[in-house]
């Protein structure tokens, strides 16, 4: 018989021995799992291969700066050894018309010296010893960031209108396209005025931030910690796998929430503009329902929905879409469509990855076309049909009409202003419009699904898309893509 002390002693050896075990089997990817829904958290052990950034910013909104510094770990998993690692510096970019400087790069803890590249928007990370296959390096930077302030309209970099918009205000890593021996050609485009400008691998992100205590912070991870001390506040967030971590900010921001299948998701706005602001989060969430029945569920606990100084456009980051003031105060009649368009980009960009610069069409196509799964399910088939003729063929017709027509199939430094969004978007949707017309709307989404499912965090080109198609449901759409996707 056990006496109560032996019992008492075997209870806590067995304890300290389970604690030890769960100690143990605590994975670095634990770090994220509050970005995730509870049904996803799961996922993370599979993604130990993605590159993580680990970023420290303090930052000074009045004087349009910042400090940082940013470990990046990546794991070089193609074949071949490579000698160097290239990033991207996005904020250099005349088009966003900030200053990224980068004060120090250490390899596995020991200096080099980091090279600017592609008018400055790209740094050449040398390493000391060739990175075999399999292994894992870990760069450091630390720089300074500067961005405009005060800029008039339409601003995707910097403050305009008491609003803060730091997107990729990092060094970020250039995507590498493989080669079967020694180093890659890293993708160093140059966006064209008009289009996306990033092309980047899912990763995981661990954000800190020190900011004046009265700032209100969008991003698309979740909040960890925000402590204040005296007049300034440090936030923490971790981030589910996204291709960039942003961050847009205001003092002025006030809030409204709903909820979408566990999602919370919050609504930023300025005071003046709350009544659209609470009506976007009642979208946001009809949006995430919708899209999360058709295709796969969004993974994310958090999602945000911002405004922002794009006049009357959208703009989509991972776990976070940003919405143009214009929208808010004048041209509310898109508002609905531009969420619902914007929101899709979780799926094709966030999720489902593809080269915005030289395959605009794939995503922009996509995102475009599927906002008829929102409006069937919600205002029903005629409407959606409306939607076909009036947002997309009568736009494309009259292009065509006027000799303007061109194939998709090219990068966005080869379109115009005035024809990439009729190009991009209208005749883009128009080829997945004639494939769900092929393959009716179960089939259809299967397709997609199938095409989620082999590109989910990864990047897909257009043969995948084809391939996947195919796969799945046994057409082939290749006659449907020379007529719409390579013909002019
Ligand atoms: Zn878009």
């Amino acid at each position: 018989m056990m006496t109560l002390k032996k019992l008492f002693l075997a209870l806590s050896f067995l304890l300290l021995v389970l604690t030890g075990c769960s100690h143990e089997r605590k994975s670095p990817l634990a770090a994220y799992a509050p970005a995730m829904k509870p049904a996803f958290e799961a996922e993370l052990a599979g993604l130990a291969y993605m590159p993580r950034y680990d970023v420290t910013l303090n930052i000074s909104p009045d004087q349009g700066w910042l400090q940082g510094k940013a470990l990046v770990t990546y794991q070089h998993s193609a074949p071949g050894e490579w000698h160097s690692l290239y990033f991207r510096l996005y904020p250099n970019l005349k088009r966003y018309g900030g200053s990224l400087n980068v004060l120090d790069t250490e390899v596995d803890g020991n200096p080099v010296i980091a090279v600017y590249e592609a008018d400055r928007s790209a740094l050449r990370v040398p390493l000391a010893a060739p990175l075999p296959s399999g292994k894992r390096v870990s760069v450091y930077f630390s720089y300074t960031l500067r961005w405009p302030q005060n800029r008039p309209g339409y601003t995707e970099f910097g403050e305009s209108q008491d609003i803060t918009m730091l997107p990729e205000a990092y060094p970020m890593l250039a995507v590498p396209e493989p080669n079967t021996e020694g180093d890659p050609q890293w993708h160093l485009d140059m966006p064209a005025n008009w289009g996306d400008v990033l092309f980047s691998e899912s990763s995981l992100y661990q954000v800190t931030a020190t900011l004046p205590a009265d700032m209100v912070v969008a991003t698309g991870g979740a909040e960890i910690t925000r402590t204040v001390s005296g007049p300034s506040a440090t936030w923490r967030w971790v981030s589910g796998p996204s291709r960039e971590f942003t961050l847009i900010m205001s003092p002025h921001f006030i809030t409204a929430t709903e909820e979408a299948y566990g999602t919370e998701v919050t609504s930023y706005f300025l005071p003046e503009d709350e009544s659209v602001g609470s009506r976007l989060a009642g979208y946001a969430a009809a949006v995430l329902r919708v899209y999360s029945d058709h295709l796969v569920p969004y993974p994310f606990r958090h999602y945000s929905i911002v405004e922002a100084p794009l006049t009357f456009h959208g703009m989509e980051y991972p776990g976070m879409n940003a919405m143009g003031i214009g929208l808010y105060r004048g041209y509310r009649s898109g508002l609905e469509f531009l969420t619902v368009h914007e929101i899709g980009h979780q799926w094709w960009y966030n999720m489902v990855g593809n080269d915005q610069i030289n395959h605009p069409w794939l995503d922009e196509g996509l995102t475009e076309f599927n906002t008829v799964l929102y409006y069937e399910a919600i205002y029903g088939k005629a409407a959606a049909e409306r939607l076909v003729r009036r947002r997309w063929m009568a736009p494309y017709e009259n292009l065509k009409s006027r000799g303007l027509d061109a194939t998709l199939e090219q990068p966005t430094t080869a379109y115009t202003r005035a024809n990439y969004e009729t190009l991009a978007y209208a005749k883009g949707a128009l080829f997945f419009h004639a494939l769900r017309e092929k393959l009716g709307p179960g089939k259809y989404d299967r397709a997609l699904r199938a095409y989620l499912d082999r590109y989910r965090w990864k990047i897909a080109t257009p043969s995948g898309l084809l391939k996947a198609i195919a796969d799945s449901t046994g057409y082939d759409p290749k006659p449907l893509y020379d007529k719409w996707v390579l013909g002019r």
